[in-house]
């Protein structure tokens, strides 16, 4: 397992006053034995007059000007250790399409250049001016993700203001929900199968009061009809599972109905991947795994919606048990489905997933999926903007522009109503892979079929890649990313 072996200390800075204000330089001498020290500036300042007490040469106040204009990141060394400044200072565009930097993820991005630039002794102060909670939690989120991974002991401890430290904190926590999500996508697929992610999930929320945990394994699964499913998982020694997760809220006045895509790995079953496609195949349950992620934080903060979370796991192996092209399978809502191709198999553990939310007869009033499912999206929207289908053009706007904001951007898709005949079968009801261009686009009206949201209620499906595939800002090397996790959060804070 990847296990950070990074701690985080954030604590009070001795005699700190309030974050806009300065420290006098002779308190700072007496109080603290940190020899580095790092700026944090939001918008237009005079950086010479917020530095003055820093005894720094001309040189050094020349480069700093340097700064005046715009966002960036500058360090020396100084008498007293390392001096650094982040600033973010940018005009938004008004354009979306840009997905411009908000101070949230330039802190979030950034953060890392400082910690590279810093020695062994991760010990530094933070002085703040001008900075958004926002900004601040960005900064927390963002020292988070570069404590990923270390397989070498690092301490980092962070002196702030009182009011800072809060707000950072709320930042390292969300961190810790994006990092578990990256966790259980980069263990290996021998290590994590659809039972050992179940038996995570149930150790996970067995002494929580707010939660609750159902599982359907295999024979339970072929018993109760959930014929999609099964026949994904069919191939497989371990699995399929269906594991549904419950969390109450007390007077929550919406409701969440929640399914994560977690094939744990994905042969392409008997319409096999070319090896090129098939290695990095342990990160096709990266849906199932954003939505744990997701779980991470609402059990820290406790949102006040209800939500059905349900993590739709399995294998899709090849054995003389796996499922066929031309097979037909039952779902447990009556349809039946021709497979066309065995590695169209995410959108059938989905529509299972979808078909149990049915059948707990719940009122939602969100119906949601995340899933790493097609790989036509990436040839759309790259590897870093999600595809997101929804029924509601208007919660769809919302929900990218709070993408932007969060620094995890989603590109609305359209959902045209002549897609359907792709999906037509002469002996099924539908065909599980629609044929001919708009792969995403045909997957994702798949899915509809089985979401069936009514008027009422606002169905979105989430298309990620969950994946990095080089180290970029503060994800420090080739992997798992958490994708999605920022932007659930932020839209269930803003309908609770
Ligand atoms: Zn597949």
């Amino acid at each position: 397992m990847n296990k950070s072996r990074v701690t985080i200390t954030v604590k009070t800075a001795i005699n700190a006053k309030k974050s806009s204000k300065k420290i006098e330089n002779s308190e700072l001498k007496k109080s603290s034995k940190l020899k580095n020290k790092l700026f944090l500036i939001s918008g237009k300042e005079s950086l010479e007059s917020f530095l003055k007490d820093e005894n720094l040469n001309s040189w050094q106040l020349k480069k700093i000007k340097n700064l005046n204009n715009g966002s960036g990141f500058m360090s020396f060394e100084t008498a007293r250790g390392v001096l650094g400044v982040l600033k973010y200072d940018q005009k938004i565009s008004d354009n979306i399409c840009d997905f411009d930097s908000t101070d949230y993820t330039y802190f979030r991005d950034n953060i890392s250049k400082w910690i590279y630039r810093l020695d062994e002794e991760k010990d530094f102060e933070v002085q703040t001016l001008k900075l958004s909670k926002d900004a601040l939690t960005g900064f927390g989120v963002g020292l988070e993700l570069f404590s990923y991974g270390y397989t070498e002991n690092m301490k980092i401890n962070v002196s702030v203001s009182k009011e800072d430290k809060k707000e950072i904190q709320k930042g390292l926590s969300l961190g810790v929900s994006i990092n578990t999500s990256r966790e259980l996508v980069d263990t290996p697929p021998n290590l994590l199968n659809p039972k050992t992610f179940k038996e995570i999930i149930e150790k996970e929320f067995k002494n929580e009061n707010q939660f609750s945990v159902k599982i359907l394994n295999s024979s339970q699964l072929v018993k109760n009809g959930f014929g999609l499913i099964s026949g994904v998982g069919q191939g497989s020694v371990e699995g399929p599972y269906l594991v549904h997760v419950t969390y109450k809220s007390k007077g929550a006045k919406k409701s969440i109905g929640a399914v994560g895509k977690g094939i744990t790995f994905d042969s392409g079953g008997l319409d096999m991947k070319p090896s090129k496609f098939m290695r990095w195949m342990k990160k096709d349950m990266g849906g199932a795994a954003s939505l744990y992620g997701l779980t991470h934080w609402i059990k820290t903060e406790k949102p006040k919606v209800n939500v059905d979370f349900v993590f739709a796991l399995a294998e899709n192996s090849v054995s003389e048990k796996s499922f066929r092209p031309g097979d037909i399978l039952n779902a447990q809502n009556g349809k039946t489905v021709e497979i066309h191709n065995t590695d169209a198999e995410g959108r059938l553990a989905l529509a299972s997933g979808y078909n149990y939310l049915k059948s707990i007869n719940k009122p939602f009033d969100y119906l949601f999926d995340i899933a790493t499912l097609t790989g036509a999206i990436k040839h759309g929207l790259g590897d870093r903007v999600a595809g997101l289908f929804t029924n509601s053009s208007k919660e769809g706007s919302k929900l990218v522009e709070l993408s932007h904001i969060s620094g995890d951007p989603l590109w609305m898709m359209p959902q045209p109503h002549w897609t359907g005949a792709q999906l037509k079968s002469p002996i099924a009801d539908y065909v599980n892979a629609g044929a001919g261009y708009g792969g995403a686009i045909s997957a994702s009206e798949f899915l509809k079929n089985f979401a069936r949201p009514d008027k009422k209620t606002v169905w979105f499906h989430l298309d990620t890649y969950a994946w990095t595939d080089s180290a970029r800002d503060s994800f420090r090397k080739k992997g798992a990313t958490g994708q999605a996790v920022q932007v659930l959060k932020r839209w269930i804070s803003s309908i609770e």
